[in-house]
């Protein structure tokens, strides 16, 4: 490539690192891109991943759906998600989502996504971003942990819930405040972004007392293995810090405890459980002010890490990348219109990734036949939910999911570009154009 129009370097290479990474090669070719990755290779970790609709619509507009029904197989519009209650013997089907969902192997998805941005990206490994500077009319400067840098016009943190992009970038605006003599709790209410947070979900736990379970079971591979997700759920314990370790290997027996009780195919489903990973699902707080700022901006877990309960992060991820990359392709987009694109993207992408992470917890709480009637926890077992009154609780559920059946993107994609064009008109330089901490503040109080 002659010398590039514009320089991405993007932190992470996870679902939404990488699928970023591929709509931009495809967007404009005059683009450089450099994915700086913490490990020693692209992984993931776990093993299913059920994707909506709305993904299948973005991956078909690249071309590679094709490639993705070779190995995870064709998707079934009659695979509906089935929601099941069944923590006691007689269990009963009492509820469908209104779209179909397609189970895949997220190794599968992974190499796609490799395989397809290998020729138009540069891939370093063991790279981990501590810091960058921002300063206007210069390169962003990246920092990383073994005492390298490097430049680029424009820096995509999509290094995952405890993005180190995102950590900096809402330290910064909490010094900032600070600086300026700003009331602590002022100061604190944007600070407190740069952490993630226990959303009281556990996969795979048994150590601690158990409040609420459920199993998410869904076939991956063709049918060549099922993954099964065993959740345990403390709502009280929402938004708190969870300090031991996330992720570990635990026995099979463990699991298989939790469900003592429920129905014989649950117990024998997660007998069959091999090797099982403890998760601790930590989250982004769902009033994040904003997702970029300046030159930089956070895309996927780093910007709204979310619960499992509407399978919806990875597409929420995905969107994400979708959108952004459609800015930055403009062919008016130059380092300097860089901060006006991103406004864009946050003004339009924010507000649905928030919604979903909404959506996921008031799910939990209805999967969980949870907070619903004035019923509580106590009484919440098959003495209050008959076989006769259940199916009612599928039009609550049907609300919940409404968004699944209409599975365009384009719409939001669209009102992004509208919005960009409008501002690249209306102003001079884009370099300028910072998100005013004064509307950090305001969100940060909502
Ligand atoms: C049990 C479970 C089930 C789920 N099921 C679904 C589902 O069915 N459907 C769905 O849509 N979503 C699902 N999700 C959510 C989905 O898995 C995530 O939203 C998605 O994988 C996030 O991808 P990401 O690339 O943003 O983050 P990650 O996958 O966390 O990737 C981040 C990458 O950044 C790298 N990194 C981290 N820090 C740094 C640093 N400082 N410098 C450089 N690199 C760094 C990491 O090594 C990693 O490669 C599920 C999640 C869980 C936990």
């Amino acid at each position: 490539m002659a010398k590039p129009g514009l320089t991405v370097a993007i932190i992470g290479g996870g679902i939404a690192g990488l699928m970023f990474a591929l709509a931009l090669s495809k967007s404009r070719e005059d683009i450089a891109i450099d994915i700086y990755e913490a490990g020693p290779d692209f992984s993931e970790l776990g093993a299913g991943l059920n994707l909506w609709p709305r993904v299948l619509e973005i991956m078909d507009s690249f071309g590679l759906i094709g490639e993705l029904q070779a190995t995870a197989g064709k998707p079934d519009h009659e695979k509906k998600m089935q929601f099941r209650k069944g923590d006691e013997p007689g269990s009963i089907i009492w509820g469908e989502s209104p779209a179909s969902i397609h189970g895949i192997h997220r190794g599968d998805l992974l190499k796609i996504l490799v395989e397809h941005t290998a020729t138009r990206c540069q891939s370093h490994f063991h790279k981990k971003i501590v810091s960058y500077e921002d300063i206007p009319h210069q390169p962003v400067i990246l920092n990383f942990t073994d005492g390298t840098t490097a430049t680029c016009d424009l820096l995509v943190g999509a290094d995952g819930v405890k993005s180190s992009v995102r950590a900096y970038m809402y330290n910064q605006m909490a010094d900032k405040l600070q600086s300026e003599g700003r009331i602590d709790d002022e100061v604190e209410n944007v600070r407190k972004h740069a952490k993630p947070y226990w959303s009281g979900n556990i996969i795979y736990s048994s150590k601690e007392e158990a409040r609420r379970q459920m199993i998410i079971t869904y076939p991956i591979s063709q049918g060549r293995f099922i993954n099964t997700a065993c959740v345990v759920v403390k709502d009280d314990l929402y938004g708190t810090i969870y300090d031991g370790p996330w992720a570990v290997r635990t026995t099979n027996e463990e699991v298989v405890k939790q469900y003592n009780g429920w129905d014989a195919p649950a117990q024998a489903l997660v007998k069959l459980a091999e090797n099982p990973m403890r998760w601790v699902v930590n989250i982004v707080l769902d009033d994040l002010p904003t997702f970029a700022c300046g030159r930089v901006a956070i895309i996927g877990d780093a910007a709204h890490s979310m619960t499992t309960h509407q399978a919806a992060g990875a597409m929420q991820a995905v969107e994400d990348g979708y959108v952004l990359a459609a800015l930055l392709g403009r062919p008016e987009t130059s380092p300097g219109t860089i901060p006006l694109a991103l406004r864009a993207y946050d003004e339009v992408r924010r507000p649905i990734a928030q919604s979903f992470q909404r959506l996921s917890r008031q799910t939990a709480q209805m999967i969980l036949l949870d907070k619903m009637d004035g019923v509580t926890k106590e009484t919440s077992a098959a003495s209050v939910y008959s076989k006769e009154t259940l199916p009612n609780k599928n039009d609550l559920l049907q609300e919940l999911f409404q968004w699944a059946p209409k599975s365009s993107v384009v719409p939001d994609r669209d009102r992004a570009l509208q919005i960009y064009g409008t501002m690249v008109r209306n102003s001079n330089s884009g370099f300028e154009h910072r998100l005013p901490l004064e509307t950090v503040l305001a969100f940060s109080k909502m």
